[in-house]
This record gives C-alpha cells, structure tokens and sequence, in this order.
C-alpha cells in the first residue's frame, strides 16, 4: 500500500466513516458513484472495484463491459451532509482502468484531461485553473419537484434581506471548506435567484475533481433547505444565464509564464498564443463546453455571455477577457464561454489542446478589443475580422466534425460517443413542438 493510501485508511478509522463512496464520471460529466463498506477500502487501493461499464453513458458495449475503479488517494473527503451518529460516508474521486489491458479506459473523461496536462507538462508547463460556475436557487413544489419560482428577488451584490439565500450560500460554503475548498468570495449573481461562490485556482485536474464535487455539494446543501440547485445554463428567459468562466494560467518553472511586466496588458507572447489557440478553436470547443441545446440560450447578446470570437482587456462581451491582476502571479486569462451544464475534464482538455496548438504554432493575437460587441453590426464586425460563435448545438456539432485537434484532444472514443449523444440530443429538440409554437401559431393559422 502507498503511503497515501495508508493515510486514507488511517483517516478512514480515526474519523469513524462506514461508507466510501467511489467517484467518476460518464462522457457527459455526470458524477457517478458506487459506495462501499469502509472495509474495503484496502482492496479498493489494491486490486481496485469492478464495476459494470456498459451500464454507463458512452463507456463501452455490453460484450467488453468490465471496467476497475482506481481510487486516487488525494481526493479523500469526508461528505458534510452524510453525517450521522454511527459514523461519515467519504468519497474518492477514481481513474477508469480497462481491465482486459490493464491501462486507462480512453472513454474516462479524468484520463482524457490526464493526457492534456501531459502535453503541457512535456512542453514544460504546468497548468492552474480556477472555474466560476454560476447556479440559481430554485423552490421546490408540494411534491419536491423543482419550479423556476425563485426564491428571493435580489440582485448583484446584494445584501439580505433581499438577498434570502444568503443562509442557504453560508452552509454551503460550510459544506465546501470541511471538503478541502478554499473560499475565495460568494456574492448574489445579477439574476434574481442566481449566485456565484468562487474557490481558489488549483492545478487543471484538481480543478475538475472540484467541479463535480462542487455541484454536487451545492445540490446536497440546497436540497437541505428544500431548494432546488440548478447549473442548467439558461433556466429563466431574457435574464443572465449560467456560467462557468474558466480562468487559466501557464506556469514555467514555478514563474507565471502568462505574465510579462513590459506588454501593455501584461501578457506574455505564450499568454497571447494561447489565448489565439482558443480563439481559433472556438467554434468547435463550444460543442464540448456549451454541450446542451440550452446552453445556447445563453450565449445571445445582452447578458454578459459572450457570442463574438474575440478577446479584450476589460470587456465582458468578448469570449476571452483579461482580468486586472494585483499581482505577476494572478496574471491569466478567463474564458468566458464555458457553462457548467458541461463536463470539466473534457472543456478543460479542448482549451489546453487548443492553447498548446497556439503556443507551438506561435499564433499571433489581434489587438483586443475595447468596446461592447455586442452593439457591433455586422459591418463593424467584419471590419474587425469577428467570427460569431456557433448558434445552436447543431452548428457546434458540425463545427467540432471539422476541427480535428479538438477531437483528437477528446481522443477516438470519446468523440464518437459524444457526438452521437449530443447529435441524438440535438435532434430530439429539432423535431420537438415546443410551448412557444404553440403560443405563437396554434390560434393564429
Ligand atoms: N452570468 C454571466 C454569464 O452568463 C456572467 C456574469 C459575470 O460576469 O459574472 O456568463
Ligand atoms: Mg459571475
Ligand atoms: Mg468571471
């Protein structure tokens, strides 16, 4: 046994859990667990537990369907809202491994993300990322369904009393802290019911792990209060949607390679190339990180979401955005495109990929740009050389069958699962009747 591990199984007794639940994901970024005594924990470490793949989205075909979990022992925690007096269920975030060969299972979204960090490593960076995923509180009805009906009526930064979830946000801030996050701020979004509760940056794999630990905490503790927690990106028409900003950094030798103190918005050269990389890519890397039809709801123009491929140093309508920096080390970039319907380890994998094929191909960045695109037309736009994003899962689809990098950043196998669910998605919503037809057409034809 590991050190690491030895110290779970230490951890594991001195805090009285009974249960581990073992953690990972399908392509689609839901987080799927299979829980086991504390008792198994050693075997857990040393033979690993097997489990039915082809029960699971886009993992592999009934004939082939054994698949073992590897916990890695770093992820240990305790989960805040399975306490009780006989003793605390954990988690332990696993790696898929393939059991006919022994390696990683290439349909396991950490191992896709794995690979990506890889590259960046051999290149001789490291990664940090830090995610601001977006949420509203819902009520829930008599029978604890979710509603839209949310449940307060306050604004961006605003205070109790109007703020009424603030309670709600306190215990879930409580909830992430004894998991191991560190809290940055937590504020009410601009939409009634929305909020934000940002952590501190980590490593690109860390940060996915908190990802879906995130969304689950933030679910588990409004369900407490019998509210409804929802990252679905656009639930309310004609207000703010959902986002999960995404703010990276390249560190070189423990210096931030994204700084450069002499460029005029302190950016380095590899900061500029990257950030191009993901412009160039972006039509095809919104497919995986806006991956729900409703996801392109939210990137219409008016609302802070962007919908123009182009970066700024101050703009928020602009898909890349350079956030003011205190300090060299805070120097980064946000990609504000990214909603947290998606599957971390996969969106972060297409923007590495892609900001890695900017850096080796030494892509040169346009000038930013410093005024509200979203009052652009199309003239104005063309002058400035901006694309538009795609407008519909469809359109990313076709975009993504077209950009080879980004599938292969996704690698064989989880490109062709994803795209045929998220084609079959897409279609089912294509030939749906929906209510606003209905209102708009049944009595007037
Ligand atoms: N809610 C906005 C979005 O859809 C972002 C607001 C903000 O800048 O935090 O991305
Ligand atoms: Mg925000
Ligand atoms: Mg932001």
């Amino acid at each position: 046994l590991s050190t690491e591990a030895q110290a779970v199984i230490d951890e594991i007794e001195a805090q009285n859990v009974d249960f581990l639940r073992l953690q990972f994901t399908d392509i689609l970024g839901t987080v799927k667990n299979v829980a086991v005594p504390a008792s198994q924990a050693e075997k857990a470490f040393t033979e690993g537990i097997y489990f039915d793949g082809s029960s699971i989205e886009g993992f592999v075909r009934i004939q082939e369907s054994d698949m073992r979990l590897k916990p890695d022992p770093a992820t240990f925690a305790i989960l805040p809202w399975r306490k009780h007096e006989g003793g605390a269920s954990a988690r332990l975030i696993c790696d898929v491994i393939n059991t006919s060969t022994g390696e990683p299972f290439e349909g396991d979204p950490r191992y896709v993300l794995k690979q990506a960090i890889a590259r960046a490593d051999e290149m001789g960076y490291e990664i940090n990322a830090a995610p601001e995923p977006e949420f509203f509180l819902f009520e829930e009805d008599e029978d604890g369904r979710a509603t839209t009906k949310t449940n307060d009526a306050g604004g961006y930064f605003d205070l109790a009393p109007k703020d009424l979830a603030s309670d709600v946000r306190r215990d879930i801030i409580y909830g992430l802290e004894s998991m191991g996050f560190e809290i940055e701020a937590s504020h009410h979004e601009v939409a009634e019911g929305q909020h934000e509760i940002n952590f501190t940056y980590d490593d690109a794999l860390t940060t996915a792990d908190n990802v879906g630990t995130f969304r689950t905490v933030v679910r588990a503790i409004a369900a407490e209060h019998d509210l409804h927690a929802t990252f679905m990106p656009k639930p309310i028409a004609k207000v703010n949607g959902s986002g999960m900003h995404t703010h990276i950094s390249l560190f070189e030798d423990g210096e931030n390679a994204f700084h450069d103190d002499d460029d005029e918005f302190n950016l380095s050269e590899t900061a500029k190339q990257f950030l191009q990389g993901i412009l160039e890519h972006a039509p095809a890397i919104t497919a995986i990180s806006n991956p729900t039809v409703n996801s392109y709801k939210r990137l219409v123009p008016g609302y802070e979401a962007p919908v123009y491929v182009a970066w700024s140093d101050r703009n928020r309508s602009a898909l890349i955005r350079k956030p003011a920096a205190r300090v060299p080390a805070a120097s980064r970039i946000e990609a504000r495109f990214p909603d947290p319907s998606c599957n971390p380890y996969l969106a972060f994998a297409a923007l590495i990929h892609a900001g890695l094929d900017g850096i080796e191909q030494e892509l040169e960045a346009p000038e930013p740009v410093r005024e509200n695109i979203y009052e652009f037309d199309e003239e104005k736009r063309e002058e400035y050389g901006i694309e538009t994003l795609p407008s519909n899962l469809g359109e990313a689809l076709e975009a993504l069958e077209e950009d080879e990098a980004i599938q292969s950043a996704l690698g064989e196998h989880i490109y062709e699962k994803f795209h045929q669910a998220k084609s079959q998605e897409y279609d089912e919503f294509r030939i749906d009747v929906s209510q606003w037809e209905l209102d708009r057409y049944l009595e007037t034809f």
